[in-house]
């Protein structure tokens, strides 16, 4: 006999009970040719329910039926057998679930089961009723919610919440892609480093809440100046990076200089306030497999550096000459002259 693990009526979302059902049912005085005939004219159906006086008494799946029947000895015996004494013979345990079984749970009660019993469907009771389920159904459903959290996760471990654009790690999984990419074709690219400008004072101002605001501001707008294959990143408080693919050193500075152009003229409306910002840009270009990312973006950051020292609100291009020079200690020699009041 089948125990029910526990009755509800409940509709839980993420539940069994959501999941495509079949109701189909013979009571257990019916013959097995009966039981065949049923099985026959439903194809789609992977079991059927067997009730004594409307009472669940248990399931007779498909496969097993064809099983005990495909032995060629005594089928017809079997035949004229009533449906529940053919049913003692398979020696089933029916599973069944109520319908507010979440599906993970349910997964995890039918894969409990003995190996032999894996493929066979399950029951979900309702109130008043019992359904069919399928193993594939219910697998299914857990893959796509395993699915569904995975690409939540991926998505929240890449994207900066503040601007949605990506974040450190984004933009290096994303880049790394386009860089095997562009080391194949020996295509140019080129990184710009952006810092905004005197931030401090614009929270100072009017509060960190809006400055926030301009952050997010401030990354759409860069977002409106690449082109699908670039990418865009925020690397921390008021600072963006942008790669830029397949693109000539020429072109990239005048991509920067609009962009740095176009933020010095844009007023950011925020709770009431028109606030203007202007960005510094460190530019770095390279080709192929000539660099690597972190030299890249290295240069990048020397040169927005220099730009900060240069009164900002301008686009530098990396040079070599922008090298830090290296700290020469130069030897003085000191001679010292004992005055003549000490001696
Ligand atoms: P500079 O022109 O030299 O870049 O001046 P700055 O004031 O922008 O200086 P710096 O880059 O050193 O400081 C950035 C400031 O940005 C520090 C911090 O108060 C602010 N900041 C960093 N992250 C956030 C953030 O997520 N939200 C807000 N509102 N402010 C941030
Ligand atoms: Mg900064
Ligand atoms: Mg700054």
């Amino acid at each position: 006999m089948p125990t029910i693990l526990e009755s509800d009526g409940q509709f839980v979302t993420g539940s069994v009970a959501a999941l495509p059902f079949w109701e189909l049912s013979i009571d257990a005085s019916q013959s097995v040719r009966k039981l065949l005939d049923l099985l026959d004219k439903n194809v789609q159906v992977p079991a059927v329910l067997v009730l004594e006086q409307e009472k669940l008494i248990g399931l007779t799946p498909r496969e097993k039926v064809y099983e005990k029947l495909g032995r060629p000895f005594g089928v017809e015996l079997f035949l004229k057998m009533n449906i529940k004494q053919f049913y003692e013979m398979l020696k089933l345990q029916t599973l069944v679930l109520p319908s507010s079984t979440l599906i993970d749970d349910a997964v995890k009660t039918a894969l409990m089961r003995n190996a032999e019993s894996l493929y066979e469907p399950v029951v979900v009771a309702h109130p008043n009723s019992y359904f069919i389920i399928s193993m594939y159904s219910l697998l299914m459903a857990q893959q796509e919610k395993l699915q569904d959290l995975y690409s939540e996760v991926s998505y929240f471990s890449t994207t900066d919440p503040l601007t949605t654009i990506n974040n450190r790690r984004g933009f290096f999984d994303t880049v790394n892609q386009r860089l095997a990419m562009i080391r194949y074709l020996d295509l140019e690219y080129a990184v710009l480093m952006i810092d905004i400008d005197n931030f401090k004072s614009v929270n100072d101002r009017y509060g960190h809440i809006v400055g926030d605001e301009v952050i997010k501001s401030v990354a759409q707008r860069i977002s409106t100046h690449v082109r699908e294959n670039d990418v865009v990143g925020r690397f921390g408080g008021e600072e963006f990076v942008v790669f830029l693919m397949d693109i000539s050193k020429e072109s990239a500075f005048d991509l920067a200089d609009k962009l740095r152009l176009d933020i010095a003229s844009l007023f950011h409306a925020i709770n009431g306030f028109q606030i203007r910002v202007t960005i510094s840009i460190g530019l770095s270009h390279s080709k192929g497999a000539n660099n690597t990312l972190d030299k890249i973006l290295s240069e990048a950051d020397q040169a927005v550096y220099v730009v900060k020292k240069m009164g900002r609100n301008k686009v530098q291009m990396w040079t070599e000459n922008l090298k830090q020079p290296r700290q020469t200690h130069t030897i003085i020699s000191v001679t010292v002259v004992q005055s003549e009041a000490e001696s």
